[in-house]
């Protein structure tokens, strides 16, 4: 594997700097990638204003794969920390994976900064040499999202819920300050929240060669823009994060709107599903059933504490609680929940 390999700094505080590839879509020799780099970094430069490269070299990387495991014939997965975003876990938070086709690669999610987006490229390359053609985002957040500019600078498509440019607009400066803060300068180097000019929405199949992917979107659940995958030659449904598993869930949508979509997705046909968070392959639909239960608990209890005419701050400080021993990074997002879950129930 010879890829373009960038030193770059930020123009505003050339101190903080950050080492990247500059992939191409396909494999390329040492002479090829040194034949192009002058005009690929030049191009590359003016879309990158804020920064200055330090240094640039055609060579194989240095950098650590991603684990991965074969989770069904052609389907790879590296299974996301449960941790808050910092410098040290640069955002690998998330399960994500790929496919391998006949013809060309899917990705699905681009994990958390740029430094996971190009761990799993390298686990890509230890799989298989064939372009990687498509990335697909499950939902907009950051710990899914923040390496797709990885993706894009190889050309790929980039594939979406019909929502997310606009959902990720309206909270790109929110993310790129708070997440920023979380992961550090200089992870956030080339972790960008992704343009939405060079986003595809709407497309329903993906052909790899060979292997259909088919692309279904939900309305209102864990986000407003949750996109979910499946591969029928092996039964695999990706839900994202409407399925949680181990990791407390995090409710920025609507929890009847949640409870409603696992009702549906219940009946669907799958062998097996990945969840956004959590195992990478669980047995389906059995695999939702944690989720479901605390999403149940919550909207209950809920309900309970709006009828005996309880506040919201009243209502937080026991919402949820019968589920904590259920869940890992329970006090992360459990009151953010039961306050999701109140301001959406008071008014049914
Ligand atoms: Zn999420």
């Amino acid at each position: 594997m010879i890829e373009l390999v960038l030193t770059a700094c930020l123009a505003a505080d050339p101190a903080v700097c950050a080492t990247h590839l500059l992939p191409q879509t396909v494999v390329v020799s040492q002479a090829d990638c040194e034949a192009l780099a002058g005009v690929r970094i030049e191009a590359w430069q003016k879309q990158h204003p804020d920064l200055m490269i330090a240094n640039q070299v055609c060579e194989t990387p240095d950098i650590t794969p991603l684990p991965v495991t074969e989770v069904a014939d052609g389907i790879w997965m590296h299974k996301g920390l449960h941790e808050i975003p910092t410098p040290k876990n640069a955002g690998d938070l998330a399960n994500i994976g790929f496919v391998v086709g006949q013809d060309a690669v899917a990705v699905i999610d681009a994990g958390g900064s740029r430094d996971v987006a190009e761990r799993l490229l390298v686990a890509i390359r230890q799989v298989t040499g064939l372009p990687v053609k498509y990335l697909v985002l499950t939902h907009m957040h950051p710990d899914h999202t923040m390496g797709a500019s990885l993706f894009m600078d190889m050309g790929a498509q980039i594939i979406v819920h019909e929502n997310l440019p606009a959902a990720l607009a309206s909270r790109a400066e929110t993310y790129q300050a708070n997440y920023g803060r979380l992961i550090g300068a200089q992870r956030m180097i080339l972790s960008n929240v992704v343009q939405v000019d060079a986003l595809t929405t709407g497309i329903a199949e993906i052909d790899l060669g060979g292997r259909i992917l088919h692309l279904a979107q939900t309305p209102t659940a864990h986000t407003d823009n949750d996109l979910r995958v499946f591969d029928d030659q092996t039964g695999t449904l990706w839900a994202g994060d409407l399925v949680f598993a181990e990791h407390t869930p995090a409710l920025d949508g609507s929890i009847t709107g949640w409870l409603a979509a696992l009702d549906d997705l219940r009946e669907f046909k799958a062998d097996r599903v990945v969840p956004g968070h959590g195992p990478v392959s669980l047995p389906w639909p059995e695999g939702m059933e944690d989720v479901y239960s605390y999403l149940s608990a919550i909207a209950q209890e809920t309900r309970t504490a709006i009828k005996q005419g309880e506040s919201l701050s009243q209502a937080i400080t026991h919402v949820g609680e019968s589920q904590r021993d259920k869940w890992q990074l329970f006090d992360e997002f459990n009151a953010r929940n039961a306050t999701a879950a109140y301001t959406e129930l008071e008014w049914e």
